[in-house]
């Protein structure tokens, strides 16, 4: 098994991000008091993988007093068997000293290190969470591990990473796609997912999974496997919470956040309203993929109205989603249900897609033609060029002179030109602004 160990200074949330992501419910199987006083180690699932997790809060007090001293020891105590490092900032205070003496040593270290801006609730956070770039880490994962943001991209960052490792022999092709269904309750998530059991290669059953209370089932189509997160509906077959009620609306988050796609189940006879919006808004704030199954087809009697309605509730009220895969289905009796995986597999397709530099900087090039930044506090801001750091999601940065003060509604207009460009509906796309002398 492989090791993921959390380093940084005291009071930037070490133990917060810890505890998610074990997950409450994980006992702790190593609490070696002494030297390493509060050092808890646990075992948990990143982004799918079975890691041993361990938390250094603690480490800094027990070491000696300089600062050289508190790095020594969690050197010792962490570094040694880590395969990966999770190194936290609080993007709140900003960086000090510290962060920088430690991340000059671990660039040194010869180990994979994730730098996590914890703290970063809100836009702002976001906004300083960028700030960390200059530590030479690579690029910030904003995070908060009070509110939960983030998570999604950090279980896919891991992944990645622990994932590159020589040793792992798990193939790129066998990965499975993970997929949720969520919905509001009532719109089909049990029948549709019984159906997709029925009709596909069930590979496993419905079993506790290693990560907070989480349960999935692994199915098969004809590209490869599919792993089924945490839904509501697979919590009702394993019956594993008594509680029902509760588990509507929290479940299907909790789902998301594991999942790389998320299937949004719509009751066509209701239409898409406001609890639908925000599960779909959340989807594109956690960057995850998203595909509608518009269910119930079979009861809805004035089809092309319905389906009017719903076109105009997308436009008028989830425009970040613009031009998202709809698929009529009838969970029920299984009309429809043959054209959702595949759409799972476009939109998985695209959200993974990586686009070259040449390719961007030409799109880049005519968006500025097109449309000049504004002035900004009677600066002009001088965009220079794009890069595509990454997708899981798409992720542009975009270098310049006060690129940081880009305005909204520019970031707004080139992240949607960008998505139309490159055929990504559905698809959330990351804007990341740096500004440059
Ligand atoms: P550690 O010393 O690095 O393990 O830090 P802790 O996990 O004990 O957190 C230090 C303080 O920061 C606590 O008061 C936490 O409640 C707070 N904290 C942790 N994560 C967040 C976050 O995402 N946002 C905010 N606002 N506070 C946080
Ligand atoms: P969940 O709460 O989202 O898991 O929803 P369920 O799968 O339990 O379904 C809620 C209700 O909708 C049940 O009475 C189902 O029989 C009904 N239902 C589900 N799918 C369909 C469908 O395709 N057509 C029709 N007419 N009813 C459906």
């Amino acid at each position: 098994m492989q090791t993921v160990a959390i380093l940084g200074r005291p009071n930037v949330g070490k133990s917060s991000i810890f505890n998610r992501l074990a997950g409450r419910k994980i006992a702790i199987v190593d609490d070696t008091p002494g030297v390493t006083r509060d050092r808890k180690e646990v075992e948990a699932e990143i982004g799918g993988i079975p890691v041993t997790l361990i938390d250094t809060a603690g480490l800094e007090e027990a070491a000696p007093e300089t600062l050289a001293g508190r790095m020594t020891a969690s050197s010792d105590a962490a570094l040694r068997q880590a395969d990966l490092v999770l190194f936290v900032i609080d993007c709140r205070t900003g960086l000090t000293a510290a962060d920088r003496a430690f991340a000059n040593w671990l660039r040194r270290a010869d180990v994979p290190v994730l730098l996590l801006a914890n703290k970063a609730e809100g836009r702002l956070g976001i906004q300083n969470a960028m700030e960390a770039y200059e530590l030479g880490l690579g690029d910030p994962i904003p995070v908060s591990a009070e509110h939960g943001d983030g998570f999604g991209t950090l279980h896919d960052e891991v992944r990645d990473h622990l994932q590159k490792e020589p040793r792992g022999q798990r193939g790129e092709r066998e990965r499975p796609l993970r997929l949720a269904i969520v919905g509001r309750p009532n719109a089909g998530k049990s029948t549709l997912l019984n159906t997709l059991l029925g009709e596909e290669r069930m590979i496993t059953g419905p079993e506790p999974g290693l990560t907070r209370d989480a349960i999935a089932v692994q199915i098969r189509d004809e590209v490869g496997p599919i792993r089924l997160v945490d839904t509501a509906g697979l919590r009702k077959q394993a019956r594993i919470e008594k509680d029902l009620e509760k588990m509507s609306t929290g479940a299907s988050i909790a789902a998301l956040k594991e999942a790389e796609v998320v299937i949004l189940v719509i009751d066509a006879l209701l239409g898409m309203e406001e609890q639908d919006l925000r599960i779909a808004r959340l989807a594109e704030r956690e960057g995850r993929a998203c595909v509608i199954a518009f269910n119930k087809w079979d009861a809805v009697e004035d089809r092309a109205a319905t389906r009017k309605k719903l076109d105009d509730v997308l436009t008028f009220s989830l425009a970040q989603m613009k031009g998202i895969m709809v698929v009529p289905i009838s969970a029920a009796n299984g009309r429809g249900i043959d054209r959702l995986l595949p759409a799972v597999r476009e939109v998985h397709d695209l959200w993974n897609r990586r686009i070259g530099t040449g390719e961007l900087n030409r799109w880049f090039e005519v968006m500025k033609d097109r449309h000049q930044p504004p002035l900004v506090e009677g600066k002009r801001i001088k965009l220079r060029y794009a890069t595509m750091p990454k997708a899981r999601p798409p992720t542009i940065a975009v270098f310049g002179t006060r690129a940081e003060m880009l305005p909204e509604d520019y970031r707004r207009y080139l992240v949607n030109s960008f998505r139309e460009k490159f055929d990504m509906p559905g698809v959330p796309i990351r804007l990341n602004l740096r500004g440059t002398d």
